[in-house]
């Protein structure tokens, strides 16, 4: 460490101490000050770390989370930027929170979970380090934030350009993301899933028709979910890879869990994993791949699937009186098709709520809510009772139901989110609200004068 990068931890630790005092949440101020002092800070924080960087648009957090407990359960230890804080100011906030006094990370890794398009400055300093680089998948997010799904890939490909050594470990069933295989790396995995999840899922590949090389339509030998499964190009032979780990089939739909039979490198594995939906099982399966890559055994993994916990917002139940409630983030279409997948499944006979803003976190252009595939629901929600809106864009997502041709009569919009809870509390039904990042916030801030609630990290 040298003087000047030890003075930066020291201001950052400052500036995160003065935040908690006052008050302020900020997790990304202290990064930026240590920035403006040691502008190379992450060269000499990481050195000698082992880096686990993941990436892609759905799933960063969740997959960070079941690393982690993979880690854990190897015996190691390691810290994580939170969930929220994945621009450069954030993971370097991680770092210096993770810092001894004496300027040093004493963690055997560093888990960070990387925005796409910072994912670049991130690495920078990593080129010389044992970094192994997970891109979950590349989804369309909202429009007006990240413009098309060729310039994602390419910014997450600038990053991993910078770092020749790195393990990487890709969906294949992402033509997307499967195509950075023909960078430079020192290994190259993937994960997959074998065969459909659902039956009669949803074939919308609209985030990628056509090949990334030649740019003829893919064919498929079956989908799993949006663009993902088994596709493969006719022209230049562009196809999806055999996956080191993969998901053969669910060999039960439980209620927040699935029982799978995975391969993992070769052996094969029955495991239940905790988490709901089916778009989490390539969460599980891409950290599988990396307890795999770090030593755990087939049982330490299947232990670790079997443990986890859901977290904050993606899937959280809460007690209400006697009303139970599923809160469930929604980002993209991509992701918001997943949970429609996932409320098809459960049949809800209660309410749902809708809730939408168009702050800058949830996308100023709310026109994506229209590539949602709401009309897939209609009769599988038509057992529910009420259908409430809330957020700043509540009369547009009402709108958008009704073009689904969803029961009207069963409609209300209700904005405030106080007099919302208080009606679901009176009503004690089970009820699912799904939110958008914002509305989220807002929702869950209200919710606490009411409930005890686990800290939403920002
Ligand atoms: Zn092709």
């Amino acid at each position: 460490m040298s003087a000047r990068s030890t003075f930066a931890v020291w201001a950052g630790k400052i500036t995160t101490k003065i935040l908690k005092l006052t008050g302020s949440g900020g997790t990304s101020l202290p990064g930026k000050v240590v920035l403006k002092i040691c502008p190379d800070i992450l060269r000499h924080l990481a050195k000698d770390m082992k880096i686990i960087c993941v990436t892609g648009t759905n799933g960063k957090t969740t997959t960070c989370h079941v690393i982690r407990d993979m880690i854990e359960a190897g015996g190691s230890t390691v810290f994580c930027n939170d969930a929220g804080a994945n621009m450069l100011g954030g993971v370097v906030s991680a770092f210096v929170s993770a810092a001894k006094v004496n300027g040093k990370v004493e963690t055997d890794y560093a888990l960070l979970e990387c925005d796409e398009a910072a994912l670049k400055s991130i690495v920078e300093y990593f080129g010389e380090l044992d970094v192994t680089a997970v891109v979950t998948n590349v989804f369309r997010d909202q429009l007006d934030r990240y413009g098309e799904v060729l310039t994602t890939v390419n910014k997450i490909r600038a990053g991993l350009e910078q770092l020749p050594n790195v393990k990487l470990v890709l969906n294949a069933d992402c033509s997307l993301t499967s195509s950075l295989s023909d960078l430079p790396h020192k290994e190259l995995y993937y994960f997959g899933v074998n065969a459909p999840l659902y039956e009669g899922t949803s074939k919308d590949i609209s985030d990628a028709v056509y090949c990334i090389h030649c740019k003829t339509k893919y064919k498929y030998h079956y989908h799993t979910f949006g663009h993902l499964g088994g596709f493969y190009c006719e022209k230049c032979e562009y196809q999806r890879k055999e996956p080191q780990v993969s998901l053969q089939k669910v060999l039960e739909w439980k209620d927040g869990s699935e029982v799978v039979e995975m391969d993992v490198f070769g052996n094969t594995v029955k495991a239940e994993v905790m988490l709901p939906g089916g778009y989490n099982l390539y969460n599980a399966l891409a950290a599988s791949a990396i307890g795999h890559l770090i030593g755990l055994s087939d049982e330490n993994i299947v232990s670790v699937l079997g443990g986890l916990s859901t977290h904050f917002g993606r899937m959280e139940e809460v007690m209400l009186s006697d009303s139970k409630l599923h809160l469930v983030l929604v980002k993209n279409p991509a992701g918001f098709n997943e949970v429609v997948q996932f409320l098809i499944q459960q049949r809800p006979t209660g309410t749902i709520v809708f809730g939408l803003n168009d702050n800058y976190a949830d996308g100023k252009d709310i026109s994506w809510i229209y590539d949602v595939e709401f009309e897939r629901l209609t009769e599988a929600a038509a057992g529910a009772e009420h259908f409430y809106f809330t957020g700043k864009r509540a009369y547009d997502m009402q709108l958008r139901l009704k073009y689904a041709d969803f029961d009207t009569s069963k409609f209300m919009v209700e904005k405030d989110y106080k007099t919302l809870i208080t009606t679901l509390k009176q009503q004690g039904q089970e009820t699912f609200l799904v939110l958008s990042y914002t509305c989220m916030l807002e929702f869950r801030d209200k919710l606490a004068e009411f409930v005890p609630l686990a800290k939403y990290s920002k």
